[in-house]
């Protein structure tokens, strides 16, 4: 239903968009999950027909989007990251305007309004104005918007982004009732977002797709890749970059990271130190490392990581050395 290909975009000398490729299947609600600045808006704004790939492409329900750019925009629900709202309006008559940009003839357009403002459960704020909304009802009059011309893809840029508690519970809820039917990919920075809503997820940071699948294998797959977690004594001002040089270069090793709880107590650092796929145990190599620099290890052992821990070592492969997604 939607096909990215190999898309890349830059601005000037930031590569938003490195490489990003995935397939959505009809029906399926799909979690673009990444840190601020991992290029999800970026790729969603490609896919909306917002911005043109510098490179590649996408297809909805097989159109071009570059080829056919309404005939794809027609087939797609989309709401923007912040929804460009006219506080002056009504909500009816921000749903009507709307409907008119999408050349919807008036009968149509009239009973395709009733329809979104029963589902939104947004009856009783008809006529409210829309600056006078909480932001769970503004999110609320977006995906009426979004859904006015029953497109069969829906495309949500972070929809729970800035909302309290209560109305990320309530937003959930309607996501979830709206995407029944419907081809849906919802972008988000936080994981348990995503586990609440979708089926599958593809983790990206950097611009580049960095794992794809559904949860449940993901939480598998992070099950059977041990971690090892290591305290060392750090007392010198430049430990840390030696420690980190140190365990780089032992065989097997592939990245290295402070703890994500970055525990630390006095100069002891808790470290996670992932092991390159098909390492023997490494237990023995980090200890003999570390000691031979003269660090000392007060802790070594090795854990099988959350799916939490994964996606924060999917993210960390993709920053080295402090560098953004423009690195
Ligand atoms: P995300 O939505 O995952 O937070 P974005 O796609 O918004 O990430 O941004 C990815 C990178 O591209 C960031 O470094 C951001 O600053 C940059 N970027 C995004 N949009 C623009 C733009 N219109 N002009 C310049 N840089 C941009
Ligand atoms: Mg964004």
């Amino acid at each position: 239903m939607i096909r990215v290909e190999q898309v890349k975009k830059s601005f000037g000398a930031v590569q938003a968009v490195r490489d990003v490729s995935f397939e959505l299947a009809p029906g399926q609600v799909t979690g673009l999950l990444g840190p601020n600045g991992a290029g999800k808006s970026t790729t969603i704004r490609m896919i909306v027909g917002f911005f043109m790939p510098d490179e590649g492409r996408v297809l909805i329900d097989g159109i071009d989007t570059l080829a056919n750019a309404s005939a794809a925009r027609s087939r797609i629900g989309y709401l923007p990251e912040s929804a460009p709202l006219y506080p002056e309006m009504k909500v009816a008559e921000y749903l009507d305007f709307r409907g008119r940009l999408f050349c919807m003839p008036r009968t149509s357009r009239v009973a395709a309004i009733e329809k979104v403002i029963d589902r939104c459960r947004l009856g009783e704020m008809r006529r409210r104005r829309l600056a006078h909304l909480s932001k769970g009802y503004r999110q609320r009059v977006g995906l009426a918007a979004a859904l006015l011309h029953d497109p069969p893809v829906l495309v949500l840029d972070e929809p729970t982004n800035g909302l309290d508690p209560g109305q990320i519970r309530e937003t959930r809820e309607l996501i979830r009732e709206l995407s029944a039917d419907k081809t849906t990919l919802v972008s988000s920075h936080i994981l348990p977002e995503v586990e609440a809503l979708c089926g599958r997820v593809i983790v990206i940071a950097g611009g580049k797709v960095r794992a794809d699948g559904a949860i449940e294998e993901l939480g598998r797959s992070a099950g059977e890749r041990a971690v090892y977690v290591v305290q060392a004594r750090l007392s010198r001002t430049n430990d840390e970059e030696r420690f980190l040089k140190i365990m780089h270069n032992l065989p097997f090793v592939g990245e290295v990271s402070r703890a994500p709880e970055g525990r630390r107590e006095g100069e002891w650092v808790e470290w996670c130190i992932w092991p390159k796929p098909g390492a023997p145990d490494l237990r023995e190599a980090i200890a003999t490392g570390a000691t031979n620099a003269g660090f000392l290890l007060r802790e070594l052992r090795s854990q099988s990581p959350s799916l939490e821990r994964l996606f924060h070592s999917l993210v960390e492969q993709s920053t080295p050395a402090g560098g953004g997604a423009a690195a």
